[in-house]
């Protein structure tokens, strides 16, 4: 069985933000970037599946720029992915962009089974692993905290509001990541050196021929207002009146 990882590369989570001064988006130069979070959990995931059996390959994908075969791919391959595909573009591409051409690694590839991080952190759009499942006509299992891979079918439990939800679908499938499925493992620097030996097939978004283009135009990025100081009050019932007055306690 084969699982097919997509992952993309995003400015690190620990690194706070900046704006470019006009506006026109988040300012990406000379700042760390890594895996998206959501990614080296569903790497994790096929890995482990290839571990426990049922799995025999994990290819991982990204489309983005030339860069991301020396970090992020390099990680992936490093924790466990078998080779990579680097689809290289300097453009940012939208979801349904980034769906297409994975619908069309899928058709070259034929995974059983797709395993996508439920968001990337820097669009958090949350919407390239339901797209690719309607463009394929594939099962979808969102938001997975728990996978039991089966011969033909995978037993995916959702956190949905609430609780938790298990559904059971017909493989092929595609499924994406909650933060609890799993605790991703680091990427060992003995690991990292057996890496850069694994393949990586390098293409372009030309070779697909799909329609990339954007349908969005981003108007404005700004900052979130800053917080306005606290103020300290002399004792409880000082602070039941404040509450009061804003409406919060009666
Ligand atoms: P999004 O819909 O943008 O929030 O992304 C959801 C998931 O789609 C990510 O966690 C990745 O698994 C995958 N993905 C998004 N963008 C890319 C990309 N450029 N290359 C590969 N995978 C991607």
């Amino acid at each position: 069985m084969k699982v097919l990882v997509p992952v993309k590369r995003v400015l690190d989570y620990n690194v706070k933000p900046r704006v470019k001064a006009d506006g026109s988006g988040v300012d990406l130069a000379n700042v760390k970037m890594s895996m998206n979070p959501f990614d080296e959990i569903a790497i994790e995931e096929a890995v482990r599946l290839k571990e426990k059996g049922p799995v025999t390959e994990v290819v991982v994908v990204t489309i983005g720029v030339a860069k991301a075969e020396s970090d992020v791919l390099l990680t992936a391959r490093a924790m466990g992915a078998d080779r990579a595909i680097l689809i290289q573009t300097d453009d940012e591409i939208e979801p349904l962009g980034v769906a297409k051409l994975l619908a069309k690694v899928v058709e070259e590839e034929q995974p059983n089974l797709v395993i996508l991080g439920k968001q990337a952190i820097d669009d958090d759009s949350n919407q390239t692993g339901q797209m690719l499942a309607a463009l394929l006509g594939w099962s979808q299992g969102t938001f997975a905290s728990k996978v039991e891979l089966g011969d033909d079918r995978v037993k995916v439990t959702r956190e949905i509001d609430g609780g938790l939800e298990t559904v059971d679908l017909k493989l092929p499938a595609i499924v994406t990541t909650d933060l609890r499925l799993n605790e991703p493992r680091y990427a060992t620097l003995p690991n990292i050196m057996k890496a850069k030996s694994k393949p990586v097939a390098k293409k372009t978004v030309a070779d697909y021929g799909v329609d990339v283009s954007p349908r969005l135009t981003t108007l404005k990025v700004a900052e979130p207002p800053k917080r306005q100081a606290g103020i300290k009050v002399a004792d409880v019932d000082a602070l039941v009146e404040k509450l009061k007055g804003m409406g919060v306690a009666k």
